[in-house]
């Protein structure tokens, strides 16, 4: 008795295939030293596995609550922020109401609108890869959805949004949700706005600054708001390895993070202005730790032959308005060279 919703469904992809370099997941690139290692392997050798972990976990909420400069009870704690985005499919408005969100974007906000058989309103980039105003005012007119998701900046195609068009939407009356997965790339957050207007939140993630395997997503709200999110979560959702894991690196490892962001935003702007320089590739400015680029071959041919060649990227062309466009993630300086020395080579074994 599967219903409809799922049965038509299809199993979220994500990428598997084995490469010498990944570049395919937008994961920070960051090598923990040996000592580093040890130390947490210390700390995960004390933890009574046979107990359940601290379904609050305080300890962790107090290193974030300082990390972000809110309180404790501004902040509920997810599996991942995919999990949260789940909880606010299901939180916010009827479900007879619509979800609003430009495309292409994170996929997951598609995925938790159709398996909760919400109405899912999408309304394609501009050719800038910015909100389109006009068409999106014109879909919520027509058919007045509720709550929007907003990847802030967009994954896959890298830049944040002009901030006053997301204004503009939440000014509809949609309860607007900013997903600020890359924020420590891009540095602009709508923070301010979550904890003290009840019609925003944010989220953020500890998967895009070395910890993707830990899975820990935030979400920040006003008190009041989070409180009703925090009642839907359950109650064991963030592991006792992952509590203690990602609390330790926080507190004591927190610079070797920064070190490697900031290594990651400058070989962004080097990747860019390589990319920029070859001939007949289309190159989109990036806020994150991604960039999006379009080649004059199709996609899956050049997908093919930087995986030949070792180097593992997205194939991001079958979404509206990314014909012939793959995605990269930032790695270190040697898995960037080794990029686009494989692109170079695979261009030049097309002509
Ligand atoms: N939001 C965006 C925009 C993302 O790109 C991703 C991951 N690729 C997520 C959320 C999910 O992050 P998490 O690992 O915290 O579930």
């Amino acid at each position: 008795m599967i219903s409809d919703r799922i049965k038509k469904l299809s199993p979220y992809k994500t990428e598997t295939t084995q490469a010498r370099i990944r570049l395919s997941s937008n994961e920070l690139p960051l090598r923990l030293p040996e000592d580093v290692r040890l130390r947490i392997s210390q700390e995960v050798s004390k933890i009574p596995i046979n107990k359940y972990p601290d379904p609050n976990a305080s300890a962790l909420k107090e290193v974030l609550s300082e990390h972000l400069r809110v309180k404790e009870e501004n902040i509920v704690l997810g599996n991942g922020s995919d999990e949260l985005i789940y909880y606010l499919n299901m939180a916010i408005g009827e479900l007879s109401r619509g979800v609003f969100y430009p495309i292409p974007t994170f996929p997951m906000y598609e995925v938790s609108s159709r398996i909760l058989g919400r109405q899912r309103v999408e309304v394609p980039l501009d050719h800038n890869m910015d909100i389109d105003l006009n068409a999106s005012l014109l879909a919520i007119k027509t058919h007045s959805p509720v709550l929007a998701f907003i990847s802030y900046p967009n994954n896959p195609t890298g830049r944040c949004f002009t901030r006053s068009k997301i204004e503009s939407i939440r000014q509809e009356g949609l309860f607007t949700v900013i997903d600020e997965a890359y924020f420590h790339f891009s540095k602009k957050t709508f923070l301010e706005d979550a904890v003290s207007r009840e019609d925003t939140v944010v989220l953020r993630t500890l998967s895009k600054i070395g910890m993707a395997g830990l899975r820990v997503g935030i979400l920040i709200a006003k008190e009041e708001i989070a409180y009703e999110i925090n009642k839907m979560r359950l109650p064991f959702n963030i592991t006792y390895p992952s509590q203690v894991i990602a609390r330790l690196i926080l507190t004591e490892f927190y610079t070797l993070i920064e070190e490697c962001i900031n290594t990651v935003i400058k070989e962004r702007d080097r990747l860019f202005r390589e990319l920029s320089q070859m001939e007949g590739m289309e190159v989109f400015p990036s806020d994150a730790n991604f960039i999006l680029f379009r080649s004059n071959f199709p996609a899956e041919k050049l997908y093919k032959a930087l995986l030949d060649r070792g180097v593992l990227v997205r194939n991001v062309s079958y979404l509206p308005r990314l014909e012939r466009c793959l995605r990269v993630s930032v790695g270190l300086p040697e898995e960037n060279d080794a990029f686009l020395e494989a692109l170079e080579d695979s261009l030049k074994s097309f002509t």
